[in-house]
């Protein structure tokens, strides 16, 4: 065994992952990436199934692909490694439907929008108005400034007195959620569910618990950078990150699981894996969830007492419970749009399997599924105790009521779906335990009560030296243009960190 054998070892190539990576190898830093399973992308990846049907696993709705401004970070993470994706715009970024008649779109056009909500609350105009413009106060802070590592005090310094003014409004922003406010200018209850609706269809938590930060940069990028689909599928990204990582000189390598960061003197010098292997390195970046890292990968005796107290704040989001299906072209309505979100009872926003989304990608890209046919994915949020401790006869019955109800509720906007299914593969959490190694199948963590924003989400350091984590439980949270956020941070300090 080498003292050495890398710079940097990644343990997981999610987008997270990845970009830490491939920002790495672009300053000259010799790089491993370490992945449990088959390809790469984790929540971003893909599985193709007979007749040619593509499915994303997970995220399909897609900021930060914009061509201008600073916080396209997909864009520029592409182009850091000299590699580039075509996308496909979509003119809306998401069709509600939702409790008492509440039937909208999100277009990308901004004012488009707001006259279409404005419409059902022609009495809150400048409340939503005031609303929304503090959102893209927040936008335009964060879109004036490269978007590195807050650890990193000389990159502090330059920033602050580049952009003085952008950097007091983000350190105004910074301890604020979005609840609080909307509230200040919106009085009207069911407008205030809409809000909620709003974050929760990324945040998994309502406006109380979601952070001003990550709803400045959702709500207004939707309407500026845009949502774009990758063409080929959401699994491209990663597919050219790892084009980009090798063709700088890096590698990774598959079925290569971690199951333990070894430690010595306190300091992590690398990794084992499954197979028995040990690998060293100067620096450890873990993509694996909080959780998994300092749960499984490292013993009991050395958690760091930080890690105890961020457990308190944060908790673990649910899964989802997904349906992959392939129906016949005819059975979807005319003019129907890429991403739906459905709800029928606003007491079930944060129920289990209580909100559906919907993502039709081949409406976008017809590569994805054979000629004559569609893709959706619907996914509902589901608790991994809701699918545990049943015989496989008892989970297989389980999973076919799920999907019935599913496809039954799902016909309020696709009347015709029965009649032309073709394809149906149903996931439940344990389906994104296993193949996403994610604790309990969680889609990240969540605020255990109201917190002061995003001021209690770590950054990449941790409390043991060399030792860092990127990706969705790390500064800014969950979503691809927010752990490429955390993967471009994530370089950033171990570059300094390496003396890069
Ligand atoms: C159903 C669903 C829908 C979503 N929709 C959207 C959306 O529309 N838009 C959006 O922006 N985001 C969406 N998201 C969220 C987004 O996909 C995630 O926030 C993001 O992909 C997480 O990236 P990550 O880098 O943190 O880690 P992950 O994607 O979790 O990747 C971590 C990687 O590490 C590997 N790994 C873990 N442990 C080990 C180990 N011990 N050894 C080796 N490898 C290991 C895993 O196999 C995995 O490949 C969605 C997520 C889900 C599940």
């Amino acid at each position: 065994m080498n003292s050495t054998d890398y710079d940097v070892i990644v343990i997981g190539s999610g987008i997270g992952g990845l970009v830490t990576a491939t920002q790495l190898a672009a300053k000259g830093a010799s790089v491993l990436v370490l992945e449990r399973y088959l390809i790469p992308g984790g929540s971003a990846g893909y599985f193709d199934r007979e007749d040619g049907y593509r499915f994303d696993v997970g995220a399909s709705m897609i900021f930060g692909f914009g061509d201008k401004g600073t916080t396209n970070l997909l864009t520029r993470a592409l182009d850091g490694v000299k590699m580039s994706i075509e996308t496909i715009p979509d003119p809306v970024q998401v069709h509600y439907h939702l409790p008492d008649g509440l039937d909208l779109k999100v277009h990308r056009d901004y004012e488009k929008f707001l006259h279409e909500l404005i419409s059902y609350f022609p009495h809150e105009e400048k409340g939503i108005r005031q609303f929304y413009d503090e959102c893209w106060k927040v936008f335009n802070c964060l879109n004036a400034m490269e978007l590195l590592s807050l650890e990193e005090p000389r990159y502090l310094t330059r920033v602050f007195f580049q952009h003085p003014f952008a950097c007091l409004g983000l350190v105004k922003y910074l301890p604020q959620n979005a609840g609080d406010i909307a509230r200040r200018y919106i009085r009207d209850p069911q407008l205030l569910k809409f809000i909620d609706a709003e974050c929760y269809i990324w945040s998994v938590v309502p406006a109380d618990r979601t952070p001003m930060i990550n709803a400045g940069m959702v709500f207004s990028d939707r309407h500026y950078g845009g949502i774009n689909y990758p063409k080929g599928g959401v699994g491209q990204i990663a597919q050219k990150l790892v084009e980009g990582l090798e063709n700088a000189g890096s590698h990774i390598k598959y079925k290569a699981r971690v199951t333990e960061i070894i430690i010595e003197n306190n300091r992590a010098v690398g990794v084992k894996l499954a197979s028995g292997e040990t690998l060293r390195a100067k620096r450890v970046v873990s993509n694996a969830t909080r959780w998994d890292t300092f749960e499984k990968l490292l013993p009991a005796t050395k958690k760091p007492t930080s890690e105890k107290k961020w457990q308190q704040r944060y908790q673990q989001s649910p899964s989802f419970l997904s349906l992959h299906l392939g129906v016949k072209a005819e059975a979807l309505p005319d003019g129907i749009e890429c991403h739906h979100v459905l709800l029928e009872n606003w007491d079930d926003m944060e129920a289990e399997q209580g909100t559906i989304f919907v993502s039709i990608p081949t409406l976008l890209d017809r590569s994805l599924a054979p000629d004559g046919f569609h893709i959706i994915h619907t996914f509902t949020p589901s608790w991994i105790q809701e699918w545990e401790n049943l015989s496989p006869s008892e989970y297989a019955a389980k999973k076919e009521k799920a999907a019935d109800r599913l496809i039954d509720r799902l016909t309020q906007i696709i009347p015709d779906l029965d009649r032309g299914l073709d394809f149906q593969e149903v996931g439940t959490p344990r389906t994104h335990r296993r193949f996403l190694g994610r604790e309990n199948g969680t889609y990240g963590p969540v605020p255990s009560r109201k917190l002061l924003g995003l001021l209690g989400m770590p950054f990449n350091r941790t409390a043991i030296a060399n030792l860092y984590c990127v990706g969705d439980s790390t500064f800014p949270g969950q979503g691809l243009n927010a752990v490429a956020f955390s993967g471009f941070a994530c370089a950033h300090r171990v570059a300094t960190d390496l003396g890069l």
